[in-house]
């Protein structure tokens, strides 16, 4: 698929073609990443962020935040959670947050591979090669780093650089991948500012980067933070933060990118209570991650308002989501899930 195919799929409004469209993308998902949804455990380290990107309601610049750090100890136990619900994997994630060194992380990622079979993925940031290095020689299995949006001068509006350096998400992707790793990114949709075109040029650039995981969920605004002072502001060819774009993004991801895996994500469950993550489900997507944070830090971990969860009953409501899997003839997955190449 070219530039022009994925605009005009983008710009399609006619539910007929669309369910075409759907109809595709859930093919070449059966076909090349099988019927399995795999179920990552997700567990939010911390909130604490050094980084000030105008989209995130955790960014350092919100003082009426408090502030939370997972013990090493509340980790290790969220991580069992994740065995005794037969996860295969978990994702360990917070924000830019230097206070968990290169050792403390590496400490964590022993100690969860020698308790649990499960695959480790690493969400952290932008942090060093020599950080990523020691965590890829621990036993961490992925890194998920999201590019944002592939327009450099959108990015560069949106996420300062730390004072005296620069942020260049692409470069380090890349040396994520020749690292070892799993490597997975995305992007939000739906950006004040982001056009049509970006988009198109996001999902090219996955296929490029030849990902793993593919991450894209709706950009939601976070009310203390500077973009949401942008929504509405009349941009030229301005992409909507809608489900319906993002279910176009997840299913066209999935026909330029037909390996990959691909999560129904949270965001898109949040802004989509009916669908919920099955939306994403039938269109391309093929994993999903339960929020496995503990709650009193999880209502913290406010990078959207109104995040979509599993609630307090955390075994039920996986039960309950499994039985609705198996129902639609998708069952859950088994083992760490990675890519398989073809
Ligand atoms: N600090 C790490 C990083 O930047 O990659 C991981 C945590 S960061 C909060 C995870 C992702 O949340 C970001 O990559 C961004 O795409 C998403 N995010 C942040 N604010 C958002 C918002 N207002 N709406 C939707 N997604 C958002």
């Amino acid at each position: 698929m070219n530039e022009k195919e994925i605009l005009a799929w983008l710009r399609e409004e006619d539910p007929a073609r669309l369910e075409r469209l759907w109809r595709e993308a859930d093919c070449v998902r059966a076909k090349n990443v099988g019927d399995q949804v795999h179920l990552r455990g997700l567990i939010e380290l911390s909130n604490i962020c050094v980084r000030k990107c105008a989209y995130c309601g955790i960014n350092a610049g919100n003082k009426n935040l408090i502030r939370f750090r997972m013990t090493e100890e509340e980790i290790r136990s969220a991580a069992r959670l994740a065995c005794e619900l037969n996860l295969g994997s978990v994702i360990l994630q917070s924000g830019e947050d230097y206070g968990f060194t290169k050792e403390k992380i590496s400490r964590i990622i022993k100690l969860i591979k020698q308790e649990t079979p499960l695959a480790v993925t690493l969400s952290l940031g932008e942090r060093s090669l020599n950080e990523l290095t020691a965590w890829r020689e621990a036993g961490a299995d992925r890194y998920f780093l999201r590019f944002e949006t592939s327009n450099r001068s959108l990015y560069n509006r949106l996420h300062p650089p730390l004072p005296g350096k620069t942020s260049d998400r692409i470069f380090l992707l890349q040396k994520i991948k020749e690292l070892g790793y799993e490597t997975g990114s995305g992007i939000m949709i739906g950006l004040p500012g982001q056009t049509y075109i970006d988009i198109a040029r996001d999902i090219l650039l996955f296929r490029e980067l030849d990902l793993d995981m593919i991450g894209v969920g709706p950009y939601i605004p976070h009310p203390a933070t500077p973009l949401a002072q942008e929504v509405g502001k009349a941009y030229p060819d301005q992409v909507p933060n809608t489900s319906l774009m993002t279910w176009k993004v997840i299913a066209l991801t999935r026909l330029v990118c037909p390996e990959s895996n691909i999560p129904s994500t949270t965001a898109l469950a949040t802004i989509n209570k009916m669908e919920g993550y099955f939306g994403g489900l039938k269109r391309g997507a093929n994993v999903v991650m339960p929020d496995l944070t503990p709650a009193k830090y999880r209502i913290l971990y406010e990078i959207y308002p109104g995040k979509a969860s599993f609630g307090e009953d955390i075994q039920g409501a996986i039960q309950k989501f499994k039985e609705q899997l198996i129902e639609m003839g998708r069952p859950p997955g088994t083992g760490p899930g990675g890519r398989k190449r073809h």
